[in-house]
């Protein structure tokens, strides 16, 4: 059986990104990707009726486009095209809506009372942004060291629980609306430490680079980062999902681009006990419950603004979606779920027959919990596009089991590898490890390893420089 320098488990964008900063250093490198289809968590696929395309997993991308790495391989070269929408976020509370726009100084303008409070918390944001990005994109071990007034600026609002902070700082229901949905995407209660720190980042790269999708699908991302990995010599293996370490070709090192619960698995004993504890103790995130629809015409939003922009929160005021979120956190489905929306076909022609369009939907359910929430999620979309479901031509719907069948690394639905939340924000996949594992063969280069979650490649990056590191010293 011919070996390898290296083999990486798991196609996504992390595993990927592994690959190709492998291939591209010399190294021989193999993927083996357990489904028939590469790319995780950024594949597109027609999903519902001939002529749909639909985002299986991720559709926006603020991550992809900020990403250090894949600003090295220039995927637009590589046929990537970011699409912006006029607006990068809506959230509709009532029949009118909270935006967020291209510029701090437009977002604030439409806050009324709130525009100098939100002018002070954005605007020194904004200036930092580049700084900021290294909490987005780099390990912790990583600090922006050059510039410690900004990182301690964003560092002592980031600990505070978004909840308060934005009870404390805003008067209007908009702008606390605006932060409490940007928070939402940590899949923690809204009342948890550090979660404001996710409001603070999402709403900033709204305002200074947008929320694009990409023209063709998320797919593109994975077609241009496959490209680079063959042009380089690089192999992949569909079909092959693992499931031990002797089901993988001989090679130096191994990369995981799964969930440190399956590291654990496949790895068994190979790792030291207390290492395999460390993995297992890993909190998982709230799983997801996601529908995708094939519709005769544009969603019939009630707040106009809706129309103009990719992503969509729906859910509510922050005490809404505060307890929406609780809810899930204490293993509960709640009543009125906090609904992510991307509907990518208003600026992509290439999703849907003309005249026709996608819709992409999510909630969060809790982890493992097998439940069907159409009802809660359709009545969600109801309540501000009243009607819609005279649109609907077809849809496909699915549980968390369904996620983990389409990806072994959501384990229980948990799409994050791990939960994003306290310390494990930082420590991933626990204190004292990132990438490399105490089995000098093994490391771990997917969400679950820094910096976490969402398609920028970043996990595959920096595991990629420890593995070329290790293969030099080898030599
Ligand atoms: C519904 C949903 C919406 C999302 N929305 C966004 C968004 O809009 N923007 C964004 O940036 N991110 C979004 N994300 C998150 C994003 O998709 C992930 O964070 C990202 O894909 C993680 O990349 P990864 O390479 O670490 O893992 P993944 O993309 O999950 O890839 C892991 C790969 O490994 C394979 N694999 C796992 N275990 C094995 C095994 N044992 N053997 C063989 N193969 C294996 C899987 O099949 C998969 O191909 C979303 C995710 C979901 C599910």
């Amino acid at each position: 059986m011919k070996a390898y320098d290296a083999v990486v488990v798991g196609s996504g964008p992390n595993g990927l990104a592994a690959a190709v900063a492998l291939a591209r250093a010399g190294h021989s490198v193999k993927v083996v990707e357990g489904q028939s289809t590469l790319g995780g968590g950024a594949r597109t696929l027609p999903l519902t009726l001939p002529g749909f395309q639909h985002d299986l997993c991720s559709a926006i991308h603020p991550m992809a486009l900020g990403s250090p790495y894949f600003a090295e391989l220039e995927l637009e070269k590589h046929g990537v095209e970011y699409v912006h929408s006029p607006f990068s976020l809506v959230h509709p509370i009532g029949n009118h809506a909270a935006i967020l726009e291209r510029g701090v100084e437009a977002t604030a303008a439409r806050l009324g009372p709130d525009e100098k409070a939100w002018l002070n918390l954005m605007k020194p944001l904004a200036r930092d942004f580049e700084v900021l990005k290294r909490f987005m994109y780099y390990p912790a071990t990583k600090p922006p060291l050059n510039a410690p007034i900004a990182a301690a600026n964003f560092g002592l609002k980031a600990m505070q629980s978004a909840f308060w902070f934005a009870e404390e700082n805003f008067e209007t229901p908009e702008a606390k609306a605006l932060l409490a949905g940007c928070a939402a995407h940590s899949f923690s209660a809204l009342n948890t430490p550090f979660t404001n720190a996710f409001a603070m980042l999402l709403a900033v790269s709204a305002q200074v680079s947008g929320w694009p999708l990409v023209r063709g699908g998320s797919q593109k991302i994975i077609d241009a980062l496959l490209a680079l990995l063959l042009r380089n010599g690089g192999e992949v293996e569909r079909d092959r999902p693992i499931t031990s370490l002797d089901q993988l070709p001989p090679s130096r090192l191994v990369l995981f681009d799964t969930h440190a619960h399956v590291v654990e698995r496949i790895c068994g004993d190979a790792l030291p006990g207390w290492y395999r504890a460390l993995l297992t103790h890993m909190k998982l995130a709230p799983g997801v419950f996601k529908i995708d629809y094939a519709l005769s015409a544009p969603m019939p939003w009630l707040a106009e603004a809706s129309r103009n922009a990719a992503t969509l929160h729906l859910g509510g005021s922050l005490p809404e979606l505060a307890e929406s979120e609780a809810r899930v956190a204490r293993g509960e489905l709640p009543e009125k779920p906090f609904v992510l929306v991307a509907q990518q076909s208003q600026w992509d022609d290439t999703r849907a027959p003309a005249g026709k369009h996608t819709l992409w939907a999510y909630c969060h359910v809790p982890n493992g919990s097998d439940v069907d929430a159409t009802a809660q999620l359709e009545a969600q979309l109801e309540r501000y596009a009243p009607g819609f479901q005279k649109q609907v031509l077809a849809k496909t719907a699915k549980r968390t089991s369904h996620m983990e069948a389409m990806n072994a690394a959501y384990v229980g639905g948990d799409i994050s590898g791990g939960a994003v939340e306290g310390l494990q924000i930082l420590l991933r996949p626990g204190f004292g490890f990132t990438h490399a594992t105490p089995n000098p063969k093994l490391m771990i280069c997917g969400a679950s390893s820094p910096p976490g979650p969402a398609v920028h490649g970043m996990c595959g990056y920096w595991a990629a420089q420890t593995a070329i590191q290790k293969l030099r010293a080898e030599r």
